[in-house]
């Protein structure tokens, strides 16, 4: 019967992964209305508290939006098109000879 209230079983219930980039907490956002362009109202996503990075929106259709969020986090987002990882960091330069 050791039931302990941490922050860590918050974050479990979250179910989201520590950040691939920074290793930082996610959370969950969401687009309020009004924020931005009209077309992302009540779009929900995922976002590294430390740096930032974010999945990409996804509408809560059948209100399993963050099943399918936590899924694509989890997943790590080198899976999909993030151009910056891959196709910069390829080349390692680092021996010209001058
Ligand atoms: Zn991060």
């Amino acid at each position: 019967m050791t039931r302990a209230m941490t922050m860590t079983e918050d974050r479990e219930k979250l179910g989201l992964s520590l950040c691939p980039f920074c290793g930082g907490a996610a959370r969950f956002g969401k687009c309020a209305p009004g924020e931005q362009e009209g077309e992302n109202d009540g779009a929900e996503y995922v976002e590294c508290c430390d740096c930032g990075a974010s999945t990409c929106l996804v509408f809560p259709l059948m209100d399993s939006a963050k099943q399918v969020l936590r899924d694509m986090w989890n997943r790590r987002p080198d899976d999909r098109k993030t151009p910056n990882a891959k196709l910069n960091g390829a080349e390692p330069s680092g021996g010209a000879s001058v």
